[in-house]
């Protein structure tokens, strides 16, 4: 069951939020505004309403989390995005982190692998208050061909290598923050395509996400 009421509570719970991910070095204020103006709790079970707003990932069922907020934060700024960017993100979860991107006025392309969270995504109200998102049900490890080239990729699941196919749909100058590694823990990585065949590769911290998977189920 989910919840779509926003309580004076709930806001000053989240101002809180933005506080503490502030100090935890997050410095990027469209960011910041972003997770401020988008109810985390509305992306839950109203069994987590009382917590929604700790700096933790929660289950949103099929075994997969909705991310912790330090984490979309991190990631949302490494993009350094600039409006109206063409953006792809694999692992579209809750579609919480695709809301942020969604305030920070790029346009949206959201592949999500496990049939049943793109769903319950496809029906969530709130989505509609962002008309520059795409929801897509299909393997984030081929991209989309279709809709590329992209300014930024965003991948929200521990990939164990690199995607080949998603390094060819990066437009020259693009960038993609990607967590890399094994199980337990991974290193995350921003790519800058420099030219057609180069690529540069920065390391920032270490993550702990659900592991990026091949093909969809049903
Ligand atoms: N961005 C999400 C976090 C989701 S957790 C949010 O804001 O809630 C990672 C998600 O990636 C899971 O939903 C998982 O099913 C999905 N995933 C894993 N491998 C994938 C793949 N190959 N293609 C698309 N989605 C994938």
């Amino acid at each position: 069951m989910r919840r779509f009421e926003d309580s004076y509570k709930q806001k000053g719970l989240r101002r809180q939020l933005v506080d503490s991910i502030r100090q935890k070095g997050i410095t990027d204020e469209n960011v910041l505004t972003a997770i401020n103006n988008i109810p985390r709790h509305f992306f839950l079970d109203t069994a987590f309403e009382g917590i929604a707003y700790e700096d933790r990932a929660f289950p949103i069922g099929e075994g997969q989390t909705i991310s912790q907020p330090y984490t979309v934060a991190y990631q949302s700024q490494l993009l350094e995005l600039k409006p109206y960017e063409k953006v792809l993100e694999i692992g579209t979860g809750s579609g919480y982190q695709a809301c942020v991107l969604g305030e920070l006025k790029v346009n949206v392309f959201t592949i999500e692998r496990q049939k049943k969270l793109f769903d319950q995504v496809k029906q969530f109200p709130f989505k509609s208050k962002y008309p520059t998102l795409r929801f897509f049900y299909g393997d984030g490890y081929e991209g989309l061909p279709t809709y590329a080239p992209f300014d930024k990729v965003l991948v929200t699941a521990a990939a164990p290598q690199i995607p080949e196919k998603l390094l060819q749909q990066m437009k020259v100058g693009g960038k993609m923050v990607i967590p890399v590694g094994g199980q337990e823990v991974q290193r995350m990585l921003r790519i800058t395509k420099v030219s057609e065949t180069d690529y540069d590769q920065e390391m920032f911290d270490n993550f702990s996400f659900v592991p990026m998977l091949a093909g969809k189920t049903l």
